[in-house]
């Protein structure tokens, strides 16, 4: 079969490669439809994410975590509810079950996490075999509206977190797929939304979706945010981008006694006014990947909005371009907001 092999860092070629065996028990054997990449996706291409070694050799390694497919084969024990030929979506994590957070019902957070396309082999190919418990039916949604259900639900654990209500005022800073994705959820949510970015066509997607918007290039973002949620300033500030800067703006910018939540990656350092916590009380929260229960929410919320959700997908390219088509996206990303591949 076909499959985009990423050999090291660098370094991605599509190639021929042995067909999975036949699915063992509890194992589904499906066949991607529309696989979205994402930020990460170029982050392990260039090697900046590193896993650990004790989780096995990183490389080679078939990428893709946002994955649309078709169920072909069905090993022995899969729950009577999956059946071949249906269209699904993959939970892209499974967990170790006996950690910290694994046992406090927080196992997205479990350092020993496996993440398919980064630990195991991912969905830029042909077929793949994964666990039964990761395979969500989806019923009628279009292939790429079902690729995007996993940036989705990363958005859906943010505003969980970030408690997010009905007619608050809430600010998204950064509109990649992600500020988007949590922008789409605060809406469905009932919240007034704004999305700040430096890149006018992100600021155009907002838009069209039904967020409002602040160039932070032309005004004092702090400033206008603050005055547009109220005096006080919105009680939710969502970081999605991943930088000291922005970090430290989403804490200048929200109320007092109010939520900073953090979905942008990065491993940078941040200084932060000790005020922030034993003055202004902030609570200043994390966000990684989503649980199952909300990759299902984020199943529902991509088929109530298709039309938005279908507008984020700016690229569609087939498994034979996909290397190009990846090096393209990440030389333009004010142009990709998000590209898909199809099987
Ligand atoms: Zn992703
Ligand atoms: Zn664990």
């Amino acid at each position: 079969m076909r499959a985009v092999v990423t050999h090291e860092a660098g370094s991605m070629s599509l190639v021929d490669v042995p067909e999975p065996a036949e699915p063992g028990p509890g194992q589904v054997l499906v066949r991607p439809e529309a696989v979205g990449i994402c930020g990460s996706d170029y982050h392990f291409l260039t090697g900046e994410i590193v896993t650990p070694p004790e989780f096995g050799p990183q490389f080679p390694r078939v990428q893709g975590h946002e994955v649309a497919a078709r169920i072909v084969a069905l090993g022995p024990g899969c729950p009577p509810g999956l059946q071949v030929g249906q269209r699904v979506a993959l939970f892209p994590m499974s967990w170790c079950g006996g950690c910290y957070a694994c046992t406090h019902d927080r196992r997205n957070a479990c350092p020993n996490f496996r993440i398919i396309g980064v630990h195991v082999e991912g969905a830029l190919a042909d077929y793949m075999t994964i666990a039964a418990e990761q395979v969500f039916p989806v019923a009628d949604l279009d292939a790429p509206l079902v690729a995007f259900c996993e940036p989705v639900s990363i958005a859906v654990h943010a505003v969980e977190r970030g408690e997010v209500g009905e007619g608050e005022p809430v600010v998204v800073i950064g509109g990649g797929p992600i500020g988007q994705s949590v922008a789409l959820c605060a809406l469905d949510r009932g919240a007034r939304v704004m999305l700040t970015d430096l890149v006018a066509s992100r600021l155009e997607l907002a838009r069209a979706n039904g967020v409002e918007v602040l160039n932070a290039a032309e005004a004092d973002a702090v400033a206008t945010v603050r005055s547009w949620a109220g005096t006080a300033g919105p009680p939710a500030v969502f970081e999605c981008v991943g930088a000291p800067e922005t970090v430290r703006q989403a804490v200048d910018m929200v109320s007092s006694a109010g939520r900073v939540v953090i979905v942008g990656i990065g491993h940078e350092e941040v200084r932060l006014p000790i005020n922030a916590f034993t003055e202004r009380e902030l609570t200043i929260l994390g966000s990684t990947v989503c649980t199952r229960e909300d990759f299902a929410e984020a199943i529902r919320i991509v088929g109530a909005h298709r039309e938005a959700v279908a507008r984020l997908i700016t690229h569609e390219r087939p498994l034979d371009g996909a290397v190009d088509a990846i090096a393209h996206a990440m030389a333009n990303p004010g142009e990709v907001m998000k590209l898909v591949i199809r099987g």
